[in-house]
């Protein structure tokens, strides 16, 4: 798995929840309420004992100018207890004095004994005054008095004066007891000391209350009352007096003290929250996105080795053939070419050999496709064996492998690879249970004298196994030049096969075949011939595997059957009469179901017996599409048509099989006759060919005879018939009728 930072562990999964920001965000919130409750906390606090110290500081101020007054007001009543004497004019002077020094002062009076008021400075807006009595009710005369007796002065509460206004008045007893002469008093006005009070003050910051028992008494304020809680309230200590001072601060006065840092502090953490989470939040987007990223690498990268993987199996089956598990022919190729390349700049050579499986097509044919793919398999499997990293191995399809020899130092290497392959086909294959002994066909071709690119190479392969087939298979031919020009000829004649019928070059060969009892000619075979137009006349060896090669034998063959028959139709009446000719009919003309309807419209066309009429086949009848060929011979021979096996010997048939088709003579291969008077195992085989033969109660032809000799080894061996140059060659049917009325064969 790939690796990702999210998975990987740098951060726990859980950050990237989009709840994560909120609850930063959150934190920064608590956090900055908690600063700002606790600065706040902090700051109510210092502007509650602020408050507190500027009552205490009020407080004592007043009380301070009390005393100070009081002080300078019973001095002035000790100086006239002194002097009772003193005239009225001189204590006016002493009180303007007074009233010039402290200008707190409303008025100064002397009060008698009685307390009247007498005296009193300034006169002026007083006069109303002069006269009153200070003892205006029991609690102020008691008050009094007891300032008489005690000696100590007494303060009025907060009166209406008679000046107009509210107002204290300090009196200060002169002299004590019996010796009083009255009281100097001092009336303040509560305003002038309540100015006084606040002169070191701003204005409007302070309403101030003086209370006595509770009850407020005088207030100063510049401002209304609000409901504001912060007040404070301190004692004012002076004698008689039981007053306090509150102080309550106006919302300026707050403003002034209130600190700006809970706000500051608050707004400034809940910025960094928010500026934290919107970081943290930005930082997710980027996390999932490259999470996305790496997703989408992945599967990406996922999706490439998934591609790369099929495309490699791609590959491998377009260059591996999915029967055989060998190379295909087009991946060989390419190979071919890349190794040709490599051999032209080292200059050294290289092999190709085109293999083909002789026969294939016929086991195929008769024992079905599944076995065909079995032996191709087994065939495969053995040959794969030789490749290693020289030695290449492909399949070409059909029965056709190819093997290329990637460096030859010399012709050996090449002769040590084909034994090396023919070691391959020495022990029989076990297919489906059996045995079968197969041979195959090889084709050289050597770089660069063979071919300069891998095209022509195959090509040249491919006429040489051409020609290794043609010389009777289970060899091996290297290409050479003179191929080349066959190869070239091959195909001209197979385009001018294709005109040879209408163009009516076709003829027919006879060549006798010699009754070893009686001496006597009854038998033909004939045998096609081309006549060319420019290659002059041609063997069917040229042009009858061509010809089955495109199919044109099917028509060839009737072409064959017509004109034997024609020749035996024109034969009747004559002394050649009682011939019969034999003709060839390839394994493939067989495959045809109208062939004995054929034969027989012929025979009828041409008045001509059936029994005049052999069809040679070869063994291979026994091996392919037995049931169906079994059938078409025994129709043929319903007919009354003669049947041969020609070729007897050389193919693989069991000889059992000679017992269910109706056969009726056997033609022993010229392979077995050329050497049989030298080969001991020929004759030997020849003679149990003759047995077996007349055992089943068939007649026995040789073929190629040429000598007298082997002409007398066969009558020897109780051979009925023989053919061969000895009696004749094959010869158009003029000569055939010339030689017979000669009575040529006769001293043979
Ligand atoms: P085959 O049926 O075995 O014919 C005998 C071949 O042996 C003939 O070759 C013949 O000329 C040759 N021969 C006969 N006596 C001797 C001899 O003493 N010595 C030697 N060396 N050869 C001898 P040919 O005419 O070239 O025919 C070759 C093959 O072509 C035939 O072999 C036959 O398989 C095929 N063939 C010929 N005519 C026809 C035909 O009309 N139809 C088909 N399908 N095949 C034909
Ligand atoms: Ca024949
Ligand atoms: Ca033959």
């Amino acid at each position: 798995m790939a690796y990702s930072p999210l998975n990987g562990g740098l951060f726990p999964k859980r950050l990237l929840h989009p709840a994560f920001p909120v609850v930063i965000f959150i934190v920064f919130f608590g956090l900055a309420a908690g600063f700002r409750y606790g600065l706040i906390g902090q700051y109510t606090g210092q502007i509650q004992s602020n408050l507190e110290n500027e009552t205490r500081s009020m407080a004592n101020t007043l009380e301070r100018e009390f005393m100070v007054h009081a002080d300078a007001i019973r001095r002035m009543a000790s100086r006239l207890a002194k002097d009772p004497q003193k005239p009225e004019s001189e204590w006016r002077e002493d009180a303007r004095n007074y009233l010039n020094d402290f200008r707190i002062y409303q008025a100064i009076e002397w009060i008698d004994r009685d307390f009247i008021i007498r005296w009193l400075e300034p006169l002026a807006s007083n006069e109303g005054v002069v006269g009153f009595n200070s003892a205006f009710n029991q609690q102020r005369r008691s008050a009094l008095e007891a300032a008489i007796r005690t000696g100590n002065y007494d303060i009025s509460g907060v009166i209406e004066l008679r000046q107009g206004g509210k107002g204290i008045v300090i009196y200060a007893p002169v002299g004590t007891g019996p010796n009083n002469n009255g009281f100097v008093a001092g009336v303040f006005k509560m305003e002038t000391l309540a100015r006084q009070l606040m002169a070191t003050r701003e204005p409007g910051m302070f309403r101030i209350e003086i209370r006595s028992r509770g009850a407020t008494v005088y207030t100063l304020s510049d401002f209304e009352r609000s409901d504001a809680t912060a007040s404070y309230t301190v004692p004012i200590k002076l004698p008689t007096l039981n007053w306090q001072l509150n102080l309550e601060p106006s919302p300026e006065w707050f403003e002034k003290q209130t600190s700006p840092w809970p706000r500051w502090t608050f707004i400034t953490l809940l910025f960094m929250g928010l500026l934290t989470s919107l970081a943290t939040l930005f930082l997710q987007l980027i996390l999932k996105r490259n999470e996305a990223l790496l997703t989408a690498r992945r599967k990406l990268d996922e999706e490439i080795a998934q591609r790369e993987t099929i495309q490699q199996d791609l590959v491998r089956l377009e260059s591996t053939d999915t029967l055989t598990g060998l190379a295909n022919r087009r991946f060989f190729m390419e190979d071919l070419a890349h190794t040709l390349n490599i051999a032209n700049r080292q200059s050294y050579q290289v092999a190709l050999v085109m293999l083909d499986l002789d026969r294939f097509q016929m086991l195929n044919d008769s024992l079905g496709h599944q076995f065909g793919d079995a032996l191709l398999v087994q065939v495969a499997g053995c040959l794969n064996q030789l490749s290693n990293e020289r030695v290449t191995v492909a399949y070409s399809g059909g029965d056709e492998f190819m093997i290329c020899l990637q460096h030859v130092e010399d012709i050996d290497d090449v002769l040590h690879l084909l034994g090396r392959i023919k070691q391959c086909f020495e022990t029989p294959f076990n297919v489906q249970g059996e045995a079968h002994k197969i041979t195959a066909t090889l084709g050289v071709a050597v770089y660069p004298q063979s071919g300069l690119d891998a095209d022509t190479l195959l090509r040249n392969a491919d006429i040489a196994l051409y020609r290794a087939k043609e010389q009777g298979r289970n060899t091996y031919q290297f290409y050479t030049e003179g191929m080349q020009e066959r190869e070239v000829m091959r195909l001209e004649l197979e385009k001018d096969l294709s005109q040879a019928l209408v163009k009516n070059e076709f003829v027919l060969h006879y060549q006798p075949q010699l009754n070893l009892d009686s001496g006597e000619i009854n038998s033909v075979e004939a045998l096609i011939r081309w006549q060319h137009p420019r290659r002059g006349l041609l063997a069917p060896g040229e042009f009858i595997p061509l010809a089955e090669e495109s199919g044109r034998i099917t028509e060839i063959g009737h072409w064959v059957v017509m004109a034997a028959c024609q020749q035996l139709a024109a034969w009747r009446g004559t002394r050649f009469e009682h011939l019969r000719v034999a003709v060839n009919l390839s394994g493939r003309e067989l495959d045809d179901d109208s062939l004995v309807e054929r034969v027989r419209n012929t025979l009828a066309a041409e008045g001509v017996p059936a029994d005049r009429l052999e069809v040679e086949l070869t063994e291979e009848i026994f091996i392919q599409n037995i049931e169906h060929n079994l059938g078409q011979l025994r129709r043929l021979h319903d007919l009354g048509v003669h049947l041969a096996i020609d070729d007897f010997g050389v193919g693989y048939s069991s000889l059992a099989y000679l017992r269910n088709f109706p056969v009726d003579l056997l033609k022993i291969d010229r392979s077995f006759i050329t050497e049989v008077t030298e080969r001991h195992d020929d004759a030997v085989i020849t003679r149990a060919v003759i047995n077996l033969a007349h055992n089943l109660g068939l007649q026995v032809v040789a073929e190629g005879v040429e000598t007298r000799a082997q002409l007398d080894l066969l009558r020897s061996q109780g051979c009925n018939m023989a053919q061969g140059y000895l009696i004749s060659r094959p010869v158009p049917a003029v000569e055939l009728e010339k030689a017979l009325s000669n009575g040529a064969f006769e001293q043979v």
